[in-house]
């Protein structure tokens, strides 16, 4: 889709972009009340590393992540192949995922960094599935599902992995409004904001992506449970995009801990991130620099 064409069929709402079948005349596009902001311009104005992408098995995938970055302006996409919820978890099934991202990533080397998934069940086939993919190229691990929660003993050997690595571990977060009743989706070993408290402070040299803010979560709930551990971060991807989720992380999380990611659902990604009420350092930190003071650490940033 050209420029012509996105701007043809997108409109601008309150708390984001969201794509229309519609063709909308020109003069409906602009937000009521400022006739001077032209949203590709800001689109245009930031570097963004998206900290939560996927790839999929599918014949169109990852042609379509791509397309929607290129017309989005993301720099560079985290993609990881996220295990099916319920599964076992064997040893050929993380593989198979990591072979997905393997492949994307020879695909699109420039766009694309990938992170590999294991389930620590299996201990000694996790950490030599980390070390594949480590010596492969990818970079961090996650998005970690929900086989075995986040603070439970057998993830310690990986922690304490990434820990010498200096590399960010990314961990799922329970859909539903968490502490009241969790999605029927999610099995019972899925990682709650407490979990990640509890091995945050078990391990403060480790650090923690607490996923998708946006994700359907009690995001309130979430940003204050974690708030006093700064080795957790958040990212605020997701297609539940309530207004105000990204000016309550920074009230109770600051800048600095705030990572852009969209989980396939770009527009609303990169929507809520223009429409939230940030300084224009903020949206610069969260969209890009966070996420690369984190590859930083392990000699992995972009430039
Ligand atoms: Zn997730």
């Amino acid at each position: 889709m050209n420029r012509r064409k996105f701007i043809k069929n997108t409109t601008y709402s309150g708390t984001g972009l969201f794509i229309s079948n519609q063709l909308i005349p020109v003069s409906e596009q602009k937000p009521k009340g400022d006739e001077s902001y032209d949203i590709m311009k800001e689109v245009k104005k930031y570097r963004k590393i998206d900290a939560h992408a996927h790839v999929y098995f599918t014949d169109e995938s990852p042609g379509i992540q791509i397309d929607f970055a290129d017309r989005l302006h993301i720099d560079k996409l985290m993609i990881s192949r996220a295990m099916a919820p319920h599964s076992k978890g064997t040893p050929e099934e993380f593989k198979k995922c990591n072979d997905l991202v393997l492949k994307s990533m020879n695909q699109y080397p420039d766009r694309f960094i990938g992170m590999p998934v294991v389930n620590p069940v299996y201990a000694k086939e996790s950490l030599e599935e980390i070390d594949r993919c480590l010596d492969l190229g990818m970079v961090g691990i996650g998005e970690l599902y929900n086989h075995i929660k986040i603070n439970d003993p057998l993830y310690y050997p990986i922690i304490e992995k990434y820990i010498d690595l200096k590399m960010i571990i990314h961990m799922h977060s329970a859909i539903g409004y968490s502490r009241v009743k969790l999605n029927s989706r999610e099995p019972k070993n899925i990682s709650l904001p407490e979990d990640f408290v509890d091995i945050a402070m078990r391990y403060p040299e480790a650090m923690f992506q607490f996923a998708h803010l946006g994700g359907g979560i009690d995001w309130e709930y979430a940003c204050k449970t974690i708030q006093n551990c700064p080795n957790i971060y958040v990212d605020v991807s997701g297609s539940n995009n309530e207004s105000k989720i990204i000016e309550f992380a920074l009230e109770y999380l600051g800048e600095d801990r705030i990572f852009f990611g969209c989980d396939n659902s770009f527009y609303q990604g990169v929507g809520h991130m223009l429409s939230a009420k940030l300084t224009d350092k903020q949206r610069r930190k969260i969209f890009f620099d966070n996420y690369n003071n984190i590859l930083k650490k392990s000699g992995n940033h972009v430039d």
